[in-house]
């Protein structure tokens, strides 16, 4: 069941709401791995396993109070009846908050479920007896567990490899290592007057990696200090820095 060995990742979402994942599934570098076989995604209406003839899957609370809940008999059935379960997530702003490191742990199961909460959320017997993991994508509440699990199926899809077509460029991304990303520039050289640095268009490769990685630190220590705290510098690296502060000091900052 565990660990994604060059074959394909299969994911399964539980929703209520299955036309919100219709467009992200038919959109971008998605369909793409979608079309290429690298990944599934199988989308589940809760409803179709409803037993009520007019397809209710919530009620109201036991105890009194506002709000409506997602029974448990329709998303334990809705389990029961997939093949190729793997890890099951449910989407909760009472999980494990979610970042690189977890995208990438999740990146290695080849199957993985996830459970979409709407309302006040689920009854507490499916998170109990039916969830592996609650994860959240932050310390805020939205409506609904669909944009997170999107979230998570696009932040693990572009780690595949032959997902996203460059991808020496995913290694250099924020977060991969340690470390938030530097700027980037495209065409044209001037824009509005303001012109790119001059060592990206010198040539001289080694001093744009220099570049590029002095900026990746600066910005780093300019905008998520902390970060630093959990890597290891070289000595290049350490000096790319303090060279960098050194001069955002001098620039009257
Ligand atoms: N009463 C719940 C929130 C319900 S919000 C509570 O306070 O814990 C409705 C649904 O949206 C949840 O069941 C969950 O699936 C989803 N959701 C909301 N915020 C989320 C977050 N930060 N991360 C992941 N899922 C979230």
């Amino acid at each position: 069941m565990l660990y994604l060995l060059g074959g394909k990742m299969n994911y399964n979402i539980l929703t209520i709401f299955p036309e919100l994942i219709t467009t992200f599934a038919n959109t971008g570098f998605i369909k793409n791995a979608i079309n290429s076989q690298l990944i599934n995604i199988n989308t589940i209406n809760i409803r179709d396993y409803s037993e009520d003839v007019h397809q209710r899957v919530d009620d109201k609370v036991y105890g009194g109070g506002p709000g409506m809940i997602l029974k448990y008999p329709p998303i334990d059935r809705a389990i029961k009846d997939i093949k190729k379960k793997g890890y099951i997530l449910y989407l909760s702003p009472q999980g494990t908050v979610l970042n690189q490191k977890k995208l990438k742990k999740l990146s290695q199961y080849e199957n993985l479920t996830f459970i979409c909460g709407r309302y006040e959320g689920v009854d507490q017997r499916v998170i109990d007896t039916l969830v592996d993991e609650e994860i959240s994508i932050g310390d805020y509440v939205i409506s609904g567990g669909e944009i997170p699990c999107m979230t998570i199926i696009e932040g693990i899809t572009r780690l595949l490899p032959g997902v996203v077509d460059d991808f020496e460029s995913i290694k250099q991304d924020s977060f991969q290592k340690g470390i938030l990303d530097h700027p980037h520039y495209t065409r044209p050289e001037e824009a509005n007057g303001w012109k790119i640095p001059d060592v990206l268009s010198s040539g001289n490769h080694e001093n744009i990696d220099k570049w590029r990685k002095k900026q990746a630190l600066g910005a780093t220590w300019i905008k998520r200090r902390e970060l630093l705290k959990d890597v290891k510098l070289s000595i290049e690296d350490d000096k790319l820095l303090k060279e960098y502060i050194a001069e955002y000091k001098k620039n009257g900052n």
